[in-house]
This record gives structure tokens, sequence and C-alpha cells, in this order.
């Protein structure tokens, strides 16, 4: 099974971000309005991820870490309809394999938290007691130590960290509700505030795309049958160049060209040859949509792409015709 694991780690765990994402995802199905993640040297020494969700039970720690162990996917239609983040039940393991695992929790039923241990080819899982409060504490030690190819792979720390603090923008983007926090060798990087008002949300905004974007940017809420999109375009008076192309399906971040396309098209008729920046959230019935295209989830099948596009496109369109002069 080690290998196995060590296989499947070749396609969830590419470098520092893919575990960070992971177990980000893991604490937010886990139900937690805080997650502080704490980062070494680009993540090739520690990734540490707190979190004050609803915690592991102790007979389930070493479960956690085995492959195929997921408490998420019941019937086939959670696999067709899922909408939680994580559902192949092969991250926790597949990080393990590659690293040498912590794995610390309290649910809220227990008194006392406990703690599991798992290290690279050692398969068999120690369970002793800790201390924590409520929610998980996942540290990630000496990432690749045991594959050492993959550890030759990394670029620098400065490198690995800004992949980290990007990937992390485009999340705390989208879950505005929740608390993150981000250190670097022991230096807080980034503190993200949970947004709930309109202004905070401004600030969050203001916070990951900067100052002018969020002042100028035009507002889009649209909806037509069963498709909705949300979100916030770079003004075209602004031309800065911007690495602001979020787009979310169903709260998932995701890369497509299919937006893109869209929203420069729109532009473009406009008189806009720049690719302008774009914070969007689409909405849609998970059926119509395939989120396993790739093991990592960033990508997406349209079952009906012409129809999304030229829905994003007219979105587009009203936000530019609707703009004040
Ligand atoms: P998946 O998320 O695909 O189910 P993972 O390997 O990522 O698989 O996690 C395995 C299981 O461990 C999850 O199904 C969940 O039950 C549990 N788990 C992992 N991380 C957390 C966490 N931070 N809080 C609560 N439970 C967790
Ligand atoms: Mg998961």
């Amino acid at each position: 099974p080690q290998l196995a694991n060590q296989i499947a780690a070749g396609e969830v765990v590419e470098r520092p971000v893919s575990v960070v994402k992971e177990l980000v995802e893991n604490s937010l199905d886990a139900g937690a309005t805080r997650v502080d993640i704490d980062i070494d040297k680009g993540g090739s020494k520690l990734i540490r991820i707190r979190d004050n969700g609803a915690g592991i039970p102790r007979d389930e720690l070493a479960l956690a870490l085995s492959r195929h162990a997921t408490s998420k996917v019941h019937t086939l239609d959670d696999l067709e309809a899922i909408l939680s983040f994580g559902f192949r039940g092969e991250a926790l393991a597949s990080i393990s394999s590659v690293s040498r695992l912590t794995l610390t929790s309290k649910t809220v039923e227990q008194s006392e938290a406990w703690q599991a241990y798992a290290e690279g080819s050692q398969m068999d899982v120690k369970v002793t007691p800790a201390a924590h409060p409520q929610g998980s504490t996942i540290e990630v030690v000496d990432l690749f130590f045991n594959t050492p190819a993959r550890r030759r792979f990394l670029k620098s720390d400065k490198t690995e960290f800004t992949h980290i603090d990007e990937w992390l923008k485009r999340i705390a983007m989208v879950r505005r509700d929740i608390h993150f926090t981000l250190t670097h060798n022991g230096k807080l990087v980034r503190q993200y505030r949970p947004a709930n008002t309109e202004i905070q949300t401004q600030q969050r905004l203001a916070q990951i795309c900067g100052r002018a974007f969020a002042e100028q940017a035009l507002s889009i809420a649209c909806e037509h049958e069963g498709l909705s999109l949300n979100g916030y375009l770079q003004s075209p008076q602004d031309t800065v160049i911007t690495e602001t192309n979020f787009f979310y399906v169903n709260g998932r971040l995701i890369r497509d060209r299919l937006v893109n396309h869209a929203v420069k098209q729109a532009f473009a008729e406009y008189g806009i040859e720049h690719q302008p920046g774009y914070v969007l959230m689409l909405s849609l019935d998970p059926h119509q949509v395939d989120v396993n295209v790739h093991p990592a989830k960033h990508e997406v099948r349209f079952h009906q792409s012409r129809y999304v596009h030229d829905f994003i496109l007219q979105a587009v369109q009203s936000a530019l015709v609707q703009m004040p002069a």
C-alpha cells in the first residue's frame, strides 16, 4: 500500500502548495471558521494547518491516514453532485507517504485530544494522548524527504511560498466568512479577518486585489435559468495589468479558458483590448458540470459549455453597458 500511496502522491502532491490546498480544503469541509497556516522554508521544512472544525474522533485517526478512507462520499449520487471539496480519500494517505505527518485532533464529544503519527515508509500509525482545543492540527514535516527526485524539483523557498500565498488569496476571496492567517518562518504575512458586512467585504477585496481594483471595480450579479454569476470586474478605466483572474464554479477555484474568453470578448466589443482582471463566481446545477477531469480538481467540464460561455459574455456586456459614465 505504501507504494500505491506514493504513486497517488505523485498525482496529488506536486509541491507544498498542493499540500496546503488539500489540508485547508479538509478544514473547510470540517466546518472550520478559522484556519491558521504556518510555513517554514517555503513548506519544505514545515506546513502546519490548524483549524477549529469538527475534529476527527480518536478511533478514526488512523483510518483517516489510510488510502480511500473518506467520510464524505456515501452514494453514487454524492459523487456526481459533490459539493464538498474533498472526496477521494487519498490526500492524507498520499501526503503522509512522502513526509513526516502528525495529526492532532479533538472533537466536541471528547474530553481530550489525540494524536496520530505516520512517517514515510512505516505504515503503522501510533495514536497517543495530546493537548488541543476542538479542531485539528496537521503538521507536515520534511516534505519529500524520502523522494529525493521530487525534493530536488522544488524551487526556492520564496517561490514555493509565493505559490501558497497566491492560492490562499483565491480561497480567501471566495471564503470571506473564514478567518485565515498565514505565516512564513515565524512571521505573520497575511491576516484575513472574516468579512460579513459590505465594508468588510470591500476591505478583503482591497487586501487581495489591491486598493485601485477594489475602489473602481464593477459589480456583477446576474441570474438566468439556473445559472448565476456574481463578482467583480476590473474597471475599463483602470488599465493596470493585474493577475486577478479568479474564477469559481460552485465555490471551487477553477482554471478555465472559457471565462477568460468571454470576458475578453465583451471588453473587446467595448473597444478595450487589454486583458481585464476579474473575480467571478458562477453557480449552476452540479449535474451540469463534471469536476473530476483532473485529480487536483482545478478543471471542470461543462455539459453545455457554449451556453455557459454566452451567459458569462452577456453578464459582462450588461455590466459594461450599465456602467456609470
Ligand atoms: P477526503 O478529504 O477526500 O475525504 P482526505 O485524505 O483528505 O480525504 O481525508 C480523509 C478523512 O480525514 C476525511 O474524509 C475526514 O473524515 C478526515 N479529516 C481530514 N482532515 C480533517 C480535518 N481538518 N478536520 C476533520 N476531519 C478531517
Ligand atoms: Mg481531503
